[in-house]
């Protein structure tokens, strides 16, 4: 099992024989045992098995092992959403005091959880342009650093990441580097491969791909050396466990074990077995739908690009993207499905792009099989004028396109005809 296509489908669940074929749902909160000893050793850490769904479950924990593999990680962690994938990662790994280097283009939800709600709780953050030089981006860290943050595609700005640069920068810090992987998912780029250290995904975007189920995952390389003297946690005895020693009792999997039985057990953000199930259906076809949105979505782009009432287009394939270089470098099978673009006649010809649309649906989603897209001065950001709008870096005349799976003529003939009435 060497090829992505395989693990998509089989890594995580080895069924013997009689087994379901398929991972079954394990609907249940807790698990039986028949010795105090075994579970005695269980709640000190010194045995893995399952004793309540909060802490670990067969059908998660399978769906974890595929996830992990597809990154090519030691390990990895469901948890309820993209949000509580973040949370979990940052609370994991800093505590109030410590600072966080982000990347200033990373997802609104992300955005905020760091510059409000985590920052709420003393852990600050500084938001930095991933685009400017070395020197520049050293002056955002601080003694107190802990964490770096970058999306491989950024949503909604689909800004391409240099994720070797920020590995060098992040290691020359003594801090990891997390990369949201979200929107090019494992098929289109593997961050490990580059030096990141974790990964996290929103799983309820192209990992489910279908807009069933909310989720998240984070994915553990195994690579950090949490012993280099910054993460004192991992290092000195965790008294909630009889004093586990993260990195000397666990290794390579000190991250995804200590988030786990720390910050899952204690904030309780974890997926749901069906939830899990859901997603799992989802990654068995990743490979060939992301292949498909890649090549819906070049076609598409380049249709844009030449009709004479889109004034911009925003698709890190296209050659005249600023991030093409970066975007041949780290997705060479492709950008996914997500493009921006600008309508030349601003706000009210994006409000009758959108109404004129038949087969593209207004949804505040994106990255599933349905082809979707959003007008953000008449939905998510209709309470800004026209020059407040410019002032966050959107044109009144910005329309958000997840291309879908359907077939590309149809794509390409919804949108001529509603860019005619635009
Ligand atoms: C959607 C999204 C999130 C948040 O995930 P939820 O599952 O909605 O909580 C985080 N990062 C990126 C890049 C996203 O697109």
């Amino acid at each position: 099992m060497t090829h992505i296509q395989t693990l998509a489908i089989h890594a995580g669940y080895s069924p013997k024989n009689g087994d379901p074929s398929v991972l079954p749902i394990a609907q249940s909160t807790t698990f039986r045992y028949t010795s105090t000893d075994a579970v005695a050793r269980l709640f000190d850490l010194q045995e893995a098995g399952f004793f309540y769904t909060r802490l670990g479950n067969p059908t998660t924990d399978a769906v974890e092992q595929k996830i992990a593999a597809l990154e090519g990680g030691v390990g990895a962690i469901c948890t309820s959403s993209g949000q509580a994938a973040l949370f979990t990662s940052v609370v994991t790994i800093c505590r109030a005091g410590d600072h966080i280097v982000a990347s200033s283009t990373i997802y609104g939800g992300s955005f905020n959880l760091l510059g409000s709600s985590l920052k709420r709780l003393g852990i600050d953050v500084t938001f930095v342009d991933q685009r400017q030089s070395n020197e520049e981006l050293a002056r955002a860290f601080r003694p107190n650093t802990r964490l770096v943050l970058g999306e491989t595609i950024a949503n909604p700005a689909l800004t391409v990441l240099d994720i070797e640069r920020f590995a060098r920068l992040a290691h020359d810090h003594n801090v990891p580097l997390l990369v949201d992987n979200t929107f090019a998912t494992p098929y289109l780029c593997r961050p490990f491969d580059f030096g990141a250290d974790i990964v996290m995904h929103s799983t309820t975007k192209y990992m489910d791909g279908h807009a069933v189920q909310l989720g998240g995952v984070l994915v553990d390389s195994g690579n950090f050396d949490w012993t280099c003297g910054n993460f004192p946690e991992f290092t000195e005895p965790d008294p909630t466990y009889h004093g586990t020693v993260y990195t000397r009792d666990f290794g390579k999997q000190a991250f995804i074990v200590k988030a786990r039985v720390q910050t899952i057990r204690d904030f309780g953000c974890v997926q749901t077995p069906q939830g899990a199930f859901y997603t799992d259906l989802g990654l068995q076809t990743l490979p060939q739908r992301m292949d498909c949105h890649c090549r819906n979505a070049e076609k598409v782009a380049a249709f844009l690009e030449g009709h004479a009432k889109v004034s911009h287009v925003n698709y890190p394939g296209l050659a005249s993207s600023p991030d093409h270089a970066l975007a041949q470098k780290y997705l060479p099978k492709g950008c996914a499905g997500v493009i921006s673009f600008t309508l030349a006649g601003g706000r009210e010809a994006g409000a009758r792009f959108i109404d004129s649309l038949k087969l593209g649906t207004l949804e505040v989603h994106v990255a599933d099989i349905r082809t979707c897209v959003l007008h953000p001065a008449s939905s998510t950001h209709r309470q800004l004028n026209d020059e407040q709008l410019v002032e966050c870096g959107i044109d009144p005349g910005l329309v958000r396109l997840s291309v879908g799976l359907e077939h590309v003529d149809d794509i390409l003939a919804d949108l001529a005809q509603a860019l005619d009435k635009a």
